[in-house]
């Protein structure tokens, strides 16, 4: 008989064992390697049938077994420790508690978010980033509310055909068997966030807390009666179905999500949120919401729209074009109705997404206008995202545009295997381990990963329909002391999964040279839609299926955080070859590099800020080769070249069985990435140079009933009144020096037409800078320039640089209340 359908119930524990349920359902037993240790003890084989997971581990566990183990003296002492260490670590004074002038709180919205295996609610990198974002939160104690969706069944799992084909499964997920909370009222009744839908219906959603060490996960969950039985279906799955489905999860992660952290505070007293972070622009109806609360408030919407812009900080993560979330405006237009956000003008609404495409409503678009702050998510990303989003800025350098990055970074405790601190200690110190002693180690985490692999290289194969006399072969893939190179990521173009096939033969030669062989693997899901990612890992899969090389590369179905963890623990190289500039970041390489794992890596996202050529390498690559078969060919040319006369010699070189000039590496890389890629590094610098001054900002707009942002909307509406004749009527430069000299002060004047705006409104600047042929300057150097009376500005520009020089004259709004001189896109050139 199949059951109608699954629920699950929760265990009863016998009193002494109480506190393994609060143990259990916070999620730091993740990353807290001995609350992991008490679950394994309780009942080691149930541990791993469990998965790993305590909440279905603690399920599991037979009555009477928990009646017995609860006599046990030693290990009730245990579980009480654990408990108060617990207890200890969600409310003790940590970092944040002693800053100055911090926010009371912050929300942080994201579409996916993954914490663990055991809630697989992420698709990858930007839901794993999530993730790691509040677990550093947590140990920093800086007061996040994190917003997102529960998934009925997350992302889908990966299987293969026999011809090595992508198949998807979507498990359904039973909440009450996730360590999941329900947010009830004072009363204990269930909340309910509602947002209205077209033709008068209403979307409800439940709202289910995780705890994430200190930080709340609120997730919004649409399966429930009161709902159509099409509504009840928007939490269905993470970027399954169409614009409209889509669109629908936006609107309830954005609006309803507002919605529920205000229930959430107000049920449980939390901090209301001064700054909200939009992580990626799927959430960014957020912003809509807030400006009606506060258009209910008595303000207008410019006023609304001022405040809400101070407290918010928007992150951009993909410098792909086709990455960024659109939908058609006749879609936006159908769902943002005057029911969904009473009062706010529809035609305002719809400009916060206006793009180049007059038919299209674009998300990342909304997010820059919708946000005092931005950034990208390296160094070279948000270079790239100035570039891209300029045209919001017109008539600016790129430099100017306000778009900032953080670099992103990667939980240690999650991704580090607990062998690594044990050796070397805590980030940040000098590694004292010999070079036998890492070596050692290298050693014993490549061989837990070659057991690893041989056990899921073996179950893929019972699930591609193999018998198991066929698979004894499967006992002997890997080798624990060959030079293991990893490659795990999603499949989107841009990563070019198959670059390492560009010439199989050579492939081949590296993977079976008799003295310095590699082993690769490779892992990664496609997207379900994309035919294209399907076909790329076929041909992977084809490839490895050779009984020639099936020993030395392998493709794993179903690339996820239980597998991930293995990989970054024990593959000594960490390749990875995106199409340069288009990996905003990658994190795998830095969960690599926690472990002591090489990069081997084209200079992208944060490889090309952190790579100083003694801690990996770089894959040189062909920017700007426009043909792209030509590129490739360089590329993975330059790659095969890498591996075999510089990587694989490193390896293989031994003194007295250790390869010293690897173990420098691995010590150098040890020593100075380990600091560097730590997501409390990320959430460091998001604290201080993003959530304070939005935090600093959004006060002073609110005081004084909201004075600061009344003035702010009015100074923009004189501003636009005014802006299109503002004008400058004329420059003159005799104040050239006779000897052009560096450093000779020069005096440049101007005529400046303010068309009614007074000289404190605006900055008139000089500009001098270096001239190319085509008279672009560059290296510039900017003076305000001095209100001499009437219409008159004047400057003494000292000279910066020798050679053919050119100025310029422009004008910028200025408001003490905006964070940049750019900020509105406004400036009149000369
Ligand atoms: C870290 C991680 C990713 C992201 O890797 P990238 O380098 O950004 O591609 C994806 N999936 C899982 C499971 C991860 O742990």
């Amino acid at each position: 008989m199949r059951a109608l359908r699954r629920f699950t119930v929760r265990a009863q524990l016998p009193e002494p064992l109480a506190p393994l349920q609060t143990l259990a359902t916070n999620l730091r037993w993740s990353w807290h390697p001995a609350t992991r240790e008490l679950f394994a003890a309780l009942d080691p084989a149930a541990w791993e049938r469990s998965g790993e997971d305590p909440v279905r581990l603690l399920g599991e566990i037979p009555s009477s077994t928990l009646r017995e183990l609860a006599e046990d003296a030693e290990l009730v002492a245990q579980v009480r420790d654990r408990a108060a260490d617990l207890e200890r670590y969600l409310t003790e004074d940590r970092w944040y508690q002693v800053q100055q002038d911090l926010p009371a709180a912050i929300a942080y919205f994201s579409m996916e978010f993954g914490v663990s295996e055991v809630l697989p609610n992420y698709s990858g990198g930007l839901g794993v980033l999530a993730g790691d974002h509040l677990k550093a939160a947590s140990d920093l104690g800086v007061p996040l509310v994190a917003v997102g969706l529960l998934y009925q069944s997350g992302y889908f799992r990966q299987s293969l055909s026999l011809d090595g084909w992508q198949l998807e499964h979507y498990p359904v997920l039973d909440p009450q068997g996730l360590p999941l909370q329900l947010l009830t009222d004072g009363a204990g009744a269930p909340v309910l966030v509602e947002v209205a839908m077209p033709e008068g219906r209403t979307l409800a959603a439940r709202v289910w807390q995780a705890g994430v060490g200190r930080v709340p996960l609120l997730l919004l969950d649409t399966d429930i009666e009161d709902n159509d039985a099409d509504l009840r279906a928007v939490t269905d799955r993470l970027y399954g179905g169409d614009q409209d489905h889509r669109i629908k999860q936006e609107i309830l992660i954005g609006v309803g999500g507002v919605r529920a952290v205000r229930a959430y505070c107000r049920a449980t007293g939390h901090p209301v949120p001064e700054v909200f972070h939009t992580n990626e622009g799927h959430a960014g109806f957020l912003g809509l919401e807030r400006i009606r609360e506060l258009q209910s408030e008595d303000l207008d919407f410019d006023q609304a729209l001022a405040a809400v812009r101070a407290g918010t900080v928007f992150t951009t993560h993909t410098p792909v074009p086709a990455g960024i979330d659109r939908f058609p405006l006749d879609l936006v237009r159908r769902y943002l109705t005057d029911a969904l956000l009473p009062g706010v003008p529809t035609d305002r609404l719809l400009a916060m997404g206006a793009e180049d495409d007059p038919s299209m409503f674009n998300m990342a678009h909304m997010g820059l206008r919708l946000a005092q702050r931005a950034n990208g998510v390296s160094k070279l990303h948000g270079e790239v995202s100035r570039g891209m989003f300029g045209g919001l800025w017109a008539g600016f350098d790129a430099d100017e545009v306000p778009i900032g990055s953080v670099t992103n970074g990667v939980h240690g405790h999650t991704w580090e295997n607990p062998d690594v601190a044990s050796l070397v200690g805590e980030p940040g110190r000098p590694v004292t381990a010999g070079d036998a002693e890492l070596w050692g180690l290298r050693n014993a985490l490549r061989a837990r990963l070659v057991d690893e692999v041989r056990r899921r290289v073996r179950a893929a194969w019972l699930e591609r329909g193999a018998s198991t006399p066929e698979l004894s072969w499967t006992d002997h893939v890997f080798d624990p002391d060959v030079l293991t190179v990893g490659f795990a990521r999603r499949v989107p173009t841009y990563k070019r999964l198959t670059l390492m096939l560009r010439d199989p033969d050579r492939l081949r030669d590296l993977l079976l040279d008799p003295h310095r062989p590699v082993q690769l693997i490779v892992a990664g899901k496609s997207h379900p839609a994309d035919d294209g990612g399907k076909a790329l890992i076929q041909q992977i899969v084809r490839f490895a299926d050779d009984p020639a090389v099936r020993h030395r590369i392998v493709f794993l179905p179903d690339y996820d955080m239980s597998m991930a963890r293995y990989l970054y623990w024990g593959c000594d190289v960490w390749l990875n070859n995106p199409l340069r500039p288009l990996e905003a970041c990658g994190t795998s390489g830095m969960k690599s590099a926690l472990n002591g794992g090489l990069n081997l890596s084209i200079r992208d996202g944060w490889w090309d800020e952190l790579y100083d050529g003694a801690n990996g390498w770089a894959i040189p690559t062909a920017d700007g080769i426009d043909d792209p078969h030509k590129r490739d060919d360089l590329e993975a040319n330059a790659l095969y070249e890498l591996l075999a006369t510089r990587v694989a010699p490193a390896f293989y070189e031994r003194d007295e069985g250790v390869p010293a000039k690897w173990t420098g590496l691995v010590r150098h890389t040890l020593e100075t990435l380990r600091p560097e890629v730590q997501a409390t590094r990320m959430v460091r610098e998001y604290v201080e140079g993003w959530y304070a001054p939005a935090a600093r900002a959004a006060r002073v707009v609110t005081e004084s009933a909201f004075a600061g942002a009344r003035a702010v909307a009015a100074y923009r509406a004189r501003l636009n009144a005014a802006w299109t004749k503002v004008q400058v009527a004329g420059v003159d430069a005799s104040g050239l020096p006779d000897t052009p000299v560096v450093g000779a002060p020069m005096t440049v004047r101007a005529v400046v037409d303010l068309n009614g705006l007074t000289p404190e409104d605006v900055t008139v600047e000089a500009i001098v800078g270096r001239v190319d042929d085509s008279d672009e300057l560059k290296d510039t150097v900017r003076v305000p320039m001095k209100h001499l009376g009437d219409e008159r500005f004047e400057a003494v520009v000292p000279l910066p640089h020798a050679g053919l020089a050119g100025y310029t004259v422009r004008v910028l709004p200025t408001h003490p209340l905006l964070a940049s001189q750019a900020e509105l896109g406004k400036v009149v050139l000369a």
